[in-house]
């Protein structure tokens, strides 16, 4: 295990994925480019967090509106928003 991925595993009420990793992990999920281990890992997450629940349900609403939309068409504003509103669901969680 390298360091990084030991200090990301050690936090107060973490479960088997950290939201964090869920939210970069999510426009590879509906890309459909993830492995099957991480995609079970991601839904197991899913199933237990409403809040990555609701980011997901954000990103898919995003793309629908967008069109075809690959990780590489999101905007950084795009992420900067995304990234907003999930801070504020955390702050309000
Ligand atoms: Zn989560």
């Amino acid at each position: 295990m390298s360091l990084l991925s030991g200090l990301l595993r050690f936090r107060p009420r973490s479960r088997d994925l950290p939201c964090q990793e869920v939210v970069e992990m999510v426009t590879d999920y509906l890309e459909e480019a993830l492995s099957p281990a991480e995609r079970r890992r991601l839904e197991h997450h899913l199933a237990g967090c409403e809040h990555c629940t609701e980011y997901l349900a954000q990103m898919r609403e995003t793309i629908r509106l967008a069109g075809r939309l690959t990780p590489q068409d999101l905007t950084p504003e795009m992420r900067t928003d995304l990234m907003d509103l999930y801070r504020r669901w955390r702050i309000e969680g």
